[in-house]
């Protein structure tokens, strides 16, 4: 028989991503109450491993509330990439175009783990396998449904906020209600055949291939693992990209004379939607949503992230205002204020981005070839005008 056990916090944070688990540890760190929730346990969050870069803002996020030394330990960092075409490359060294700042590199599922060992060591509510299945708003609190999926129990958290940190395809984006909120979206007609492999890094830095045949990138996780990337139709399924095509695609488009890249097992592939999305304002009354469940990127710039943990970072210091300060439910818009300008630089620096090192694809040949010629207009700009290299450098790093 089903039973029902209830809860009662000031925050419920749902989902235990990096936007979660930051928020988690800094009103933790505050002595505001909160209880994480995630639908999956801390093995199964551990292998959703997908981002790698963060940038220093972010990084100063993590410092000012004691949350970076494993990170700072570990990480590498990257201050250049190179740009590799059939013909010639160049490198970029965006570090010291935006001033000294760099891109530190350390695997999501590293950084998320950790901020769980210190969230649990530091005394944090965390409730793995707890789905969230409804949120309720009433005038002065919150309800969020939720299903043990051990205990089969139900569990109800009453709260004064729900903070949605539960992804894109999570339960606090669809309980806004549409006409409360601007949805901005953005579909592409090519996707990312995306891959993680068992082989050394081919190069110290990530590696862009610009290429006719499409896109192509190489980043480094560690010494072990590397991250691949290619540009490939929308039509084209798993089955249509076997390991030896794989790996002749990326030489072909990636690999130049004299540097061959790196080949291993190749342990994770997945075709990745391409898309962007924001909602205006991000959230509506006591659910206030964080991260991919607010806005989505694609993976080019390496934004993604970064924005959730900035995100996390903002949202918290609004919380603690309202708690420790003024408890004037307005004040929480500012979160949204403060935010959304970030979140559409970081829109606009990846989509233009993309659009400067993909091969268009579509019917209209001579489109094709006219778009070719303007994005190789653009990326020249980087060697032959200093403004665009810095201005370039400073978006990508995340100086905003
Ligand atoms: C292949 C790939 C590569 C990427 N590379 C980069 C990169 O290099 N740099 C970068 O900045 N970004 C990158 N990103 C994007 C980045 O991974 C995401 O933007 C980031 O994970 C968002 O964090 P989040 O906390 O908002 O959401 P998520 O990481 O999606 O976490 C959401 C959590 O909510 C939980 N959840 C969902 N629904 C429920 C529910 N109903 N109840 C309870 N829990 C729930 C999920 O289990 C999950 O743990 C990449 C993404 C992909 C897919």
């Amino acid at each position: 028989m089903t039973k029902t056990t209830q809860l009662k916090t000031s925050v419920c944070i749902l989902g235990c991503g990096p936007a979660g688990i930051v928020l988690g540890n800094i009103l933790l760190r505050n002595g505001i109450d909160c209880i994480v929730i995630d639908k999956y346990n801390r093995e199964e969050i551990y292998a959703r491993g997908r981002a790698g870069v963060i940038e220093s803002t972010t990084v100063q996020v993590l410092k000012k509330n004691d949350l970076a030394d494993t990170l700072l330990k570990n990480a590498y960092t990257h201050g250049s990439c190179e740009f590799r075409y059939p013909d010639k490359s160049l490198t970029f060294e965006y570090g010291s175009l935006s001033g000294g700042d760099v891109h530190y590199v350390y695997p999501q599922s590293d950084l998320n783990d950790d901020l769980i060992e210190k969230y649990i060591k530091d005394g944090g509510k965390l409730l793995f396998h707890h789905e969230g299945k409804k949120i309720v708003q009433s005038d002065d609190k919150v309800e969020v449904e939720c299903y043990d999926l051990d205990s089969q129990k139900t569990v109800t958290i009453q709260a004064d906020f729900v903070a949605g940190c539960d992804g894109y395809h999570g339960l606090a984006r669809q309980s806004v209600p549409p006409e409360a909120v601007e949805i901005y979206s953005k579909q592409y007609n090519y996707r990312w055949l995306a891959i993680l492999a068992y082989a050394p890094p081919s190069a110290q830095y990530t590696l862009y291939g610009v290429h006719p045949d499409g896109f192509a990138a190489h980043m480094l996780r560690n010494s072990k693992i590397s991250r691949y990337y290619l540009q490939i139709p929308s039509t084209d399924t798993l089955e249509d990209w076997s390991d030896e095509h794989i790996w002749a695609n990326l030489h072909q488009r990636l690999a130049k004379e004299g540097c061959p890249l790196n080949e291993g097992e190749i342990f994770q592939k997945r075709i990745m939607e391409l898309r962007n999305y924001v909602m205006e304002p991000m959230g509506y009354q006591r659910l206030l949503l964080a991260g991919d469940a607010a806005h989505i990127i694609t993976p080019m710039g390496g934004k993604g992230l970064n924005l959730a943990v900035q995100d996390a970072g903002v949202l918290a210091e609004t919380l603690i205002s309202y708690y420790l300060e003024n408890h004037d439910l307005s004040y929480l818009n500012r979160y949204s204020e403060i935010r959304l300008p970030y979140i559409w630089r970081a829109q606009e620096f990846s989509y233009s981005l993309l659009t400067m090192l993909h091969s268009p694809e579509g019917e209209d040949l001579e489109d094709v070839r006219f778009r070719r010629k303007l994005s190789e207009s653009k990326l020249s700009q980087l060697t032959t005008s200093s403004t665009f290299a810095k201005n370039f450098a400073r978006n990508y790093v995340g100086i905003v």
